[in-house]
């Protein structure tokens, strides 16, 4: 069964990885699925999707178990931002976290991993805009971070991540991130939304987080 949206956006995905000298099939796409119910999500699922991102815990939870019951190998990412009083419930809900961005936080996901046994994907979020409203790490503390994560909680970070702010243009907080990512040795790239997939392809994303663009504006 084909989905319209999920479709056009995965043509559009390939001819930017086509345009960028890309590997085909390269960059993850990851559905995001938020405010959207299953009578939305069970189609994107039907035509084959298996990846998808969700910014709420507990949305995700009232959504997903059922929906993984039925077909046991999907994946699901936390895109939005975590308190540490919920970091037990993301760790048995989802299979990446990109939105890593405080002591406190990687501290609650490495003693829960820990204790349920379980190795997720994740990311730090990286606030290249500086918006005082926004979450993520500042960019001259990356660095300094990235080594807290890994020698005081013993977490592993694949790569980083970021939202550029609303109104501006993309290409230079893409580009600092994809910078940052490599002076640092993280190979993954988390950035691109529906307004700007192919530009942030452009600039190595390796994991594109795509919502309207496939099932319409939200409500
Ligand atoms: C909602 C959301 C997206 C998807 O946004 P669209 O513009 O609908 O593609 C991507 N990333 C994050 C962090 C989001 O919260």
């Amino acid at each position: 069964m084909s989905h319209t949206g999920l479709d056009a956006v995965s043509q559009k995905l390939a001819e930017a990885e086509r345009a960028a000298g890309r590997t085909p099939g390269s960059v993850h796409l990851i559905v995001v699925s938020k405010t959207f119910g299953p009578e939305a999500i069970l189609p994107v699922i039907a035509a084959g999707h298996r990846v998808f991102g969700e910014n709420r815990v507990q949305e995700a939870k009232a959504k997903w178990p059922a929906l993984r019951a039925d077909c046991p190998d999907l994946e699901l990412h936390l895109i939005g931002p975590l308190q540490s009083n919920k970091a037990a419930e993301a760790v048995a809900l989802f299979d990446a976290i990109h939105t890593v961005d405080r002591p406190k936080i990687a501290g609650a996901i490495a003693e829960e991993m820990r204790r349920q046994g379980r190795a997720l994907k994740l990311f730090v979020q990286v606030n290249t805009g500086r918006e005082p409203q926004k979450a993520g790490v500042a960019p001259e503390a990356v660095g300094q971070f990235l080594a807290e994560c890994r020698d005081i909680h013993g977490l592993t970070i694949s790569g980083l991540m970021c939202i550029p702010p609303a109104d501006a243009d993309p290409r230079p907080h893409f580009e600092m991130l994809a910078a940052m990512a490599q002076r640092n040795g993280l190979a993954e790239l988390s950035m691109g939304m529906s307004g700007d997939y192919p530009v942030a392809v452009a600039c190595g994303a390796t994991h594109v987080r795509v919502g309207s663009a496939i099932f319409g504006t939200r409500g």
